[in-house]
């Protein structure tokens, strides 16, 4: 919010947390871009006597990448404990590894007793987060944790920036929506639709790059960082927008790949077409690799693809204009 402040009209956050930034208030017809803010985490569980954490998943966490990497826990007194997700070395496995399940992976924070846990602030409820920094590689790609969907953020708050930059005046209201709880459900952006009751909805999310090593084509389809922003054809996408975004894509020669779903997207483009009365609905991904790792992965050019077709597709969208397929 605070990066965009200065090219917005308005701004409302709502009860749990969802952040929206207005352009052009007030007027009848209302458009959405939107992306999630929120991020994987961990919940502590249980704190064991001699002083180990044990945790549960806060979304799609994967319990197969927790070993040997540091997290940050987040405690009600304000406290950020350092921690480590410790594991049995190799030498004593004796062939036989221990699966990397719930009840295996724990946190140590340097303690040995659950008491001693408990004076550093710790708390069955406390959120554990990886830490990851950021980096490229190849001077082409960005890395790093919760790309999944902090990319999203970046690519509406982008789109704002170029309106400004380019003095467009919208002749509709455009509301930039950062959504919490997206990783638990769509939750945030079910929240906001209903509130909002927008005529149309822009989404922007991560979808899975299928052509790093043991992702299968033939059930998942292809998708490759570096060839464009994904357009998504499903039940849930309207399709005049979407194929309004496609036309906008070729006269404007932006990059896109095509995937299709069998029933909902799994982003927050489900949660806002089937709000109130159906909200004309499209999902414009960015590529990403290793989703839900802590070196999620994101190519530039992919990035600039998303940010150009949406801002070019909302230049398209004419106030009033009616997406049904007959009238
Ligand atoms: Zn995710």
């Amino acid at each position: 919010m605070d990066y965009i402040k200065s090219d917005i009209d308005e701004q409302l956050v709502d009860t749990y947390g969802t952040a929206v930034g207005i352009i052009n208030p007030g007027q009848p017809y209302k458009v959405v871009i939107e992306a999630h803010a929120d991020e994987i985490s961990w919940f502590v569980n249980y704190i064991s006597d001699d002083g180990y954490i044990y945790v549960i998943r806060n979304g799609g966490s994967d319990f197969q990448i927790a070993p040997s990497m540091r997290c940050n826990i987040y405690c009600e007194n304000g406290n950020i404990v350092k921690g480590i997700f410790g594991w049995p070395a190799i030498h004593v496995r004796e062939g036989k590894d221990p699966e990397t399940k719930q009840e295996n992976i724990f946190i140590d924070i340097g303690c040995s007793s659950r008491k001693e846990v408990e004076a550093m602030g710790v708390h069955v409820g406390a959120v554990a987060v990886f830490e990851a920094d950021c980096m490229w590689l190849n001077e082409k790609y960005v890395v790093g944790r919760a790309l999944d969907n902090r990319m999203g953020g970046y690519i509406i708050a982008e789109v704002v920036k170029k309106l400004k930059a380019n003095k467009k005046k919208l002749p509709y209201t455009l509301y930039v929506v950062n959504s919490v709880q997206e990783e638990i459900g769509l939750r945030g952006a079910e929240m906001i639709s209903r509130r909002l009751q927008p005529d149309v909805a822009i989404c922007t999310d991560v979808t899975h790059d299928t052509t790093s090593p043991l992702y299968n084509k033939k059930k998942q389809g292809e998708c490759k960082s570096g060839k464009g922003a994904v357009l998504t054809y499903g039940p849930a996408v309207q399709n005049n927008l979407l194929q309004l975004l496609i036309q906008t894509a070729k006269k404007k020669k932006i990059n896109i790949q095509r995937s299709a779903v069998s029933r909902s997207t799994g982003t927050d483009t489900d949660s806002f077409a089937y709000s109130s009365h159906g909200v004309a609905s499209a999902l414009i991904s960015l590529p990403l690799k290793y989703m839900h790792t802590t070196v999620e992965m994101v190519h530039e050019d992919d990035i600039q693809s998303c940010i150009d077709l949406m801002y070019e597709t909302l230049l398209n969208i004419k106030s009033g204009q009616d997406f049904r397929y007959f009238s």
